[in-house]
């Protein structure tokens, strides 16, 4: 299955200016994508609007150009991929659906808190692609939140532990580009 992006935008249209706190030599060093040959993470942390997803997708769309397998999805569709496994008996299988694409690209993490089941099955697909299968996450929670989109300190603490240990964290701040366009067009104030 091929990744599924919510848009198609690249690194092109990102402006960099607008985005100070984002490091372009970071974000050029992750479009060779040798953090997917070497198992490693970025994580992009940030409020609404500050092009997460769009630097997601931009990493996704460059991994895919080199060839890599790429599993795209938001933690609301894997809550409800998890559902449905539960109901079906199916975990294991998700489980490893989940480990084997090169890329995992997780969007939205932290918007919803997880169920436990869904919070212990991401804990399982962290910890089968520890150092070997790279993942990136986008989140609108700071790790000290963590406990709370997990429902628990310790679990969130073990999965921040193998995730971070081979990572990069690209902290987000500034103000939403949806917010300012809107704010261009007059319909903000
Ligand atoms: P987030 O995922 O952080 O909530 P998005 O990545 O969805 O934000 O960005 C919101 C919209 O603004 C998208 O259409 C995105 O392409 C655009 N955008 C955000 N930041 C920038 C930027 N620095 N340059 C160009 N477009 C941007
Ligand atoms: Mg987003």
């Amino acid at each position: 299955k091929r990744a599924k992006l919510p848009f198609t935008k690249t690194i092109h249209e990102f402006d960099f200016s607008f985005q100070p706190s984002i490091s372009e030599v970071r974000v050029k060093e992750t479009l060779t994508c040798r953090y997917i040959a070497n198992g490693e993470n970025r994580i992009l942390l940030g409020p609404p609007g500050v092009g997460k997803t769009h630097l997601a997708v931009s990493f996704a769309v460059e991994a895919l150009t080199q060839g890599k397998r790429v599993l795209f999805l938001t933690a609301d569709e894997l809550e409800a991929e998890c559902r449905k496994a539960e109901k079906q008996n199916t975990i294991s299988r998700l489980v490893r659906r989940l480990s084997r694409p090169d890329l995992l690209v997780m969007d939205e993490v932290g918007y919803f808190p997880f169920s436990d089941i869904t919070a212990n099955l991401f804990f399982q697909v962290v910890s089968k692609r520890y150092e070997h299968g790279a993942m990136i996450l986008t989140s609108n929670k700071s790790y000290v939140e963590w406990g709370k989109v997990f429902g628990d300190d310790v679990l969130a603490t073990a999965i921040l532990d193998r995730l971070l240990h081979h990572a990069v964290t690209f902290n987000i701040k500034g103000d939403s580009y949806r917010l300012r366009e809107k704010k261009k067009a007059g319909i903000f104030p």
